[in-house]
């Protein structure tokens, strides 16, 4: 039978998320309290451009304090670890960003342990990582947590659901796997090693795609009403952006889908905002 899936619109979840930040702003803006963001920037890569413009619209119309430091693209790592140890000291900066990937010869890795844990707003430190291990969190990676407000939003229950990860990156798979088992989904995580790939997503109901590359998901990879969630932010040949599923397809299989762009993406910058009044009331004893 063919159907077509119900929209889950991450414009219009990820302004509900955002009209409640805005909210928390102004009361803690009663109290004396403002929120400030630090986005740091290394280079010019056009992408990470557009993502900290985004993210500064998003904090000014919030009411969130958005302070940027664009580094040039010859900045060493002494240098950019010297910024962060200032931000991390700073009592009027609520959370720091990096927004990443970083230019060559700067070390990721030891740039995100540099982010002092209460000011991770991103939460990809190890101390941050661990505490979503161990279920028990003050933030949330943005684009997993932005997922399962979705899924709230629209009523989906995770308990006992077949949950089929595909990805395992360290930003999105395995923490949106480690959300679905706090919620007792039974989970699967799926990678570029996995072996018969269908097998495992034909079982889910809730399957979600983070792989990055266009039109990977077809229709009969798919459980007929199943909830089909797209991470994925690709370019097709046409130079169209689209996610990781074959849209139009997967939609008369699905019972519900994301769509790119609208879907995923607007959520992740929400979240973003909702962490960075987190560390700003944790900061401050709320
Ligand atoms: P990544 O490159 O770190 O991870 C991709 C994952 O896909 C890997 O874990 C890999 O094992 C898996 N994979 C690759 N080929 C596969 C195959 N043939 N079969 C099964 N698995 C395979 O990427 P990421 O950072 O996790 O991002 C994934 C996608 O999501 C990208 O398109 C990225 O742009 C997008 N993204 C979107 C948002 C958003 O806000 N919407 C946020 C973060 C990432």
């Amino acid at each position: 039978m063919e159907r077509t899936a119900k929209i889950i619109d991450g414009k219009l979840v990820s302004q509900a998320v955002k009209d409640k930040v805005r909210e928390d702003v102004l009361s803690l803006g009663e109290k004396g309290i403002s929120v400030c963001l630090a986005v740091i920037i290394v280079g010019d890569n056009p992408a990470s451009r557009t993502y900290v413009n985004n993210k500064k619209k998003a904090c000014k119309a919030a009411g969130i304090i958005s302070r940027e430091y664009a580094l040039d693209e010859n900045t060493t790592q002494q240098e950019l670890l010297e910024l962060i140890d200032r931000l991390n000291k700073d009592s009027e900066v609520n959370g720091i960003l990096c927004q990443l990937p970083l230019p060559q010869g700067l070390d990721e890795k030891a740039v995100i342990a540099s982010i002092s844990p209460e000011k991770d707003v991103d939460a990809f430190h190890a101390v941050n990582a661990g505490h979503i291990m161990i279920g028990d969190y003050s933030f949330l990676p943005c684009t997993p947590a932005g997922i399962t407000e979705m899924l709230d939003y629209y009523g989906i229950e995770v308990a006992s659901k077949n949950c089929t990860v595909i990805g395992r990156s360290n930003i999105v798979g395995k923490p949106m796997a480690m959300l679905l088992l706090k919620r007792n989904g039974t989970v699967t995580i799926c990678h570029s090693a996995t072996k018969n790939l269908a097998d495992y997503t034909s079982r889910a109901d809730i399957l979600i795609a983070a792989v990055g590359k266009p039109n990977f998901v077809t229709a009969d990879m798919v459980k007929d009403g199943a909830v089909v969630i797209d991470v994925g932010i690709n370019r097709n040949s046409e130079g169209k952006l689209c996610g990781d599923v074959d849209f139009d397809a997967v939609s008369k299989k699905a019972s519900y889908i994301t769509p790119v762009p609208g879907g995923v993406g607007p959520m992740t910058i929400a979240t973003l905002l909702k962490n960075t009044v987190t560390a700003a009331k944790l900061q401050n004893n709320l």
